[in-house]
This record gives C-alpha cells, structure tokens and sequence, in this order.
C-alpha cells in the first residue's frame, strides 16, 4: 500500500493551497493530492462569482482575506503570474434605514472604503427611483446611498488553482486525479489483533483511506472536501460543522447589459464595481470576457439545505424571484436575456461564518468557508498548513498572526460575520 506524510484530499483552493504552504516549509514532504475530479478546481471553486473583497464585520474574517488579497497581487504584480485580478471595487448599495445604517457601521471603517451619496450614485450608475407599488410589493429598500470598497474586486479562480498546481508539480508533489476517497477509517493506537478493533475503549486513529484507485495511507490526512465533507466525517462521527447552501449564478447579456457593465466611474477599469443590491441578497458581477454581468443570490430562508451531486440553476427562480428586484432598481435591463447559468454550495457555517479549521486525530479539516474561500484561500492554505504542523499560530503574508485555535471547534474565538453574499 502506498504511504506517504500527508495525504490532502481534496484539489480545490483550500487543498492546493494548503499543500502549497506545507511544501513551501518542508521540500522534504512526500504528499500526495486526490480528487475525485479528472483536473484541479472542479469543484466548488470552479463555480465561484469570482469576487473578492475584505469588507467583513469579523475580525478574522477581515484578516484572512486581505492577507490573501494581497498575497493573489503580489503573484500577479511582482512573481507576474496572471490571476485576472482586477480591483474593480465593491459596491454596497442601501438606504438609510437601520439595515444600511447597520451595513455601514460595519464596514466603513476598512481601509480604501468610501461613502457615495445618492446624487453620485444617479449619475454613474443611472440607478432608478423605486415605483412605489413594487417597492411594496417586493419589499425593496432603495438604493439611498452606497459603500465602496477600493481592495475588493474580480479575480479568476482557475487562474489561482494553475498558480498552485505548477508550484506543487515543480515541487514534485504528486496528484492522483479520478480518485474519490470512500471512506475513512479507524484503528486503534495499540493494536492488538482481535477482531473487531478499535474497541471503545482503545485509542484510534484514521487508518489507510478506501478510494476507487484502493488503498492510499498517511501519517496526517488533511480533509479539504468542501461540502462533500459530511460523506467522510459523519460516518466515523467527526462533525463537519458546516451545512451545504445551493448558490446559482445567472448570466445576462444584451445592450443594455453592456452598457451598465461599462460604467466608468469607479475604478480605472470603467467596468461596473460588484455591486450589491439593498435588499435580497442579490449581486451583479462584472464580466468583462463575455460583455456580461453575472447575477447572483444568496437567498435563506426556502433554500434548504438538500445537496445533490452536480446541482442546476433554476430559471423559474431566476424569473420569478431574482428578476423582477433586479428590474425594479435598473428598469434598463429589461432587455437582458440568461445566456448561461450554473449552480454549486457554499459549505455554509451557520453560526459565525467564518471558517472551521480544527484537528481531530490525524485528520485536519478545512471547511465552512461560507461563500468566501476563494478571497480567503491563501490565508486559509497558511492556517491549515501550520496546523497540520502542530503549530498553534499561522504567519499569514500580511505579517498578521492567526491563533489557529480561534478557528477550531472547543476554544473557538471568532466574531460573528454579518456580511455574507
Ligand atoms: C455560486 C457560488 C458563488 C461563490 N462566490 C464566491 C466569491 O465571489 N468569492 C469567494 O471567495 N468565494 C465564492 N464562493 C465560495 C467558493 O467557491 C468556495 O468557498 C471555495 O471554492 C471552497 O474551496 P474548497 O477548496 O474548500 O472546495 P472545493 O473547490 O469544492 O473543493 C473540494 C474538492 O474536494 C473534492 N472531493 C470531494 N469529495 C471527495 C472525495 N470523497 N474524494 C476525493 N475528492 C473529493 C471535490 O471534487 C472538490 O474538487 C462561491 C461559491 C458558489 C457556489
């Protein structure tokens, strides 16, 4: 049977990340990647809006992605590794009310942040006045005054994967692609040979790993599966800790679509900053490629918490529920029509939303990344990593220092995030 130090299963942003950041500190580490993908970023990652921003109201949350946002810039300024990142902005709108009154408090201080008052607003987004009845009707709040971040923006999350893949391949780490782990198993410290161990009484770890290529085995496991989590833990009772959340993104194009898209006001980009809505949860990303603008929602309440394997976006729900907000504030894109849509989760922590890191034998999970694993994807990589080391602090890039406990399960120490898109 294969062994080797560390086995990370899992090829999306947090386990490349996090293999990346363990070789980086030991070239000595004989490691090996499994998916059950035929490629890297399949999964979750590779169905991402793509946004990144460090508009959090938790603390941590904050320092894991502007640590890694700055770490994706100096990739792509300074090591010239193309990530499509462009600091387009982040563009909160909402009234003056005490849920905008709330968002601001929030995130007005972060650094680059801006308030734009509701005059500026009309003329570089043409942004309409609510019709009173719809605004009734859907229970929209207008659009009164807006929240710009300037190190927030759009980046392309294949292009971060290919960064970490050819690091790791000119590392000599080895992939194994086309292999899904079935199961993971226990056995006791001290074996002793009877049938049926581990016993309850017997202290266990994860044994050699069932995948569909048969049996692989490590000294550490590192479990960055995303929502598929569940399928592994729960059946040796290790709690994932996150719930999977279908999320759909939806792509219009048109004229009038292009013409929104081509805003020039914000960024020296002249593209539309993502750009939240006041009410619903709804986003327009800017994408530039396809002259489009991608339409996303995370919606709550009536989205349960049902997973299937390759999930599909609905266009009922896009008509009936998504358009009609969208057309109430821009009236414009009433010619827009979806020329593409794709659905995925969001291994969702719905407690504090931030992310779960925590160690339970050999095995150190990653999950709960909440919608946000991308824009914090290094600083995650650097948390797991460390742990997997048995350290208790993470470096990240920015030079910020991360107890890893803060992020684990007993002696959690995290704020509540309030900003989830
Ligand atoms: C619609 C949508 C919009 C989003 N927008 C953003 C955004 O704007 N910004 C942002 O930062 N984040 C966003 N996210 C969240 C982001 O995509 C995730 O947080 C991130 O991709 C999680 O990365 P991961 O590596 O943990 O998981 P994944 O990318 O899902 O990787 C998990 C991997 O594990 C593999 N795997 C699972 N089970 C097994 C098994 N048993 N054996 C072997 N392999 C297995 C899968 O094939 C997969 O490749 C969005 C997500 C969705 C769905």
């Amino acid at each position: 049977m294969e062994k080797h130090d560390v086995i990370v299963v899992g090829a999306g942003i947090s386990g490349l990340s996090t293999a990346y950041h363990l070789k980086q500190h030991n070239r000595d580490l004989d490691m090996l990647i499994v998916d059950k993908a035929q490629g890297y970023g399949q999964g979750n990652t590779g169905r991402s809006a793509a946004g990144f921003r460090d508009m959090f109201s938790s603390r941590i949350n904050h320092l894991l992605s502007s640590s890694t946002i700055s770490f994706y810039k100096y990739i792509q300024e300074e090591m010239h590794h193309e990530l499509g990142m462009k600091f387009v902005g982040y563009l909160f709108l909402a009234a003056n009310n005490e849920r905008g009154r709330t968002l601001e408090s929030n995130i007005k201080n972060i650094p680059g942040t801006r308030r734009i008052e509701k005059d500026e607003l009309r003329k570089s987004l043409s942004i309409a006045d609510l019709d009173q009845e719809s605004a009734e009707m859907l229970s929209l709040d207008p659009a009164e005054f807006g929240i710009f971040g300037g190190n927030c923006g759009i980046v392309e999350p294949d292009l971060i994967c290919d960064f970490y893949y050819n690091a790791l391949m000119e590392m000599d780490v080895n992939f194994s692609f086309g292999t899904s782990v079935q199961k993971l198993s226990l056995d006791p410290v001290k074996k002793l040979d009877f049938p049926g161990e581990p016993f309850l009484w017997q202290e266990k770890f994860i044994g050699p790993l069932e995948t569909t290529s048969g049996q692989i085995s490590a000294d550490k496991y590192v479990i960055a599966t995303d929502t598929w989590a569940n399928y592994l833990l729960d059946p040796v009772g290790i709690d994932s800790h996150q719930r999977p959340k279908k999320r759909q993104i939806f792509q219009i194009s048109g004229p009038s679509v292009e013409k929104l898209l081509f805003t020039d006001s914000f960024s020296r980009y002249g593209i539309l900053p993502f750009t939240i809505l006041p009410s619903h949860g709804i986003y327009l990303r800017p994408a530039l490629k396809e002259r489009s603008l991608w339409i996303g929602v995370s919606d709550d309440i009536g989205r349960d918490f049902s997973f299937v394997e390759d999930p599909e976006a609905e266009q009922d729900f896009y008509e009936s529920g998504v358009y009609p907000v969208l057309s109430a504030y821009f009236p414009q894109l009433k010619d827009s029509k979806v020329t593409s849509k794709w659905a995925g989760y969001y291994s969702y922590n719905t407690i504090d939303k931030n992310p779960y890191i925590f160690k339970t034998m050999n095995a150190i999970v990653v999950t709960g990344t909440s919608g946000s694993g991308i824009l914090k994807g290094d600083a995650i990589g650097r948390v797991t990593a460390a742990l997997t080391e048995g350290k208790d602090v993470a470096l990240l890039y920015s030079g910020d220092k991360i107890n890893i406990n803060d992020l684990g399960v007993t002696g959690r120490n995290v704020d509540t995030e309030h900003i989830i898109l």
